[in-house]
């Protein structure tokens, strides 16, 4: 069996009511996620939240290994090291964010006959979609927490 099916066996939706927002003004609604969609919601939601508990986790060595910077016994060898272990911890992590996230958008996609205009994922799971970017963008929005983004070069280029 496919893992991500598996994945999807295995999620509890009891209680799963994620807040996405009120449909708004200019949205159309096209149609409600299904248990299975919602499923595949919840593992990409997971994914996020993981995301952002590892990103404190990291914030905090980050601010650690800056303090060794100001206790100056840090060497280029050591900053290196230090890089190398931040990227082993959020590469594997940041693969499932974007491929739980695809997979998503491409399954509601194609489970709603690839409707035109961008797709939103509204409060009680209603999918909607709104009028395509006239400028002929197409841009998936996700309502939610995007993971954010840790620019580990600029991070380190900021210490003391
Ligand atoms: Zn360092």
């Amino acid at each position: 069996m496919l893992k991500i099916l598996k994945a999807m066996s295995e999620v509890n939706l009891d209680g799963f009511n994620p807040q996405m927002g009120e449909v708004s003004e200019g949205e159309t609604v096209i149609g409600e996620l299904n248990d299975d969609l919602k499923r595949m919601l919840f593992l990409m939601s997971s994914a996020n939240d993981e995301q952002e508990e590892l990103n404190v986790e990291l914030l905090n060595d980050i601010k650690h290994h800056e303090q060794q910077h100001v206790n100056s016994d840090c060497n280029d060898k050591d900053c290196k090291e230090f890089i190398r272990s931040l990227r082993e911890k959020t590469n594997a992590l940041s693969e499932k964010v974007d491929s739980t996230t695809s997979m998503f958008w491409a399954a509601v996609k194609f489970e709603f006959d690839y409707p035109d205009g961008n797709l939103c994922i509204r409060d009680g799971f209603k999918v909607v979609s709104e009028p395509s970017d006239p400028s002929g963008g197409m841009s998936i929005g996700f309502v939610g927490t995007f993971p954010m983004d840790l620019d580990f070069e600029d991070l380190l280029a900021s210490m003391p």
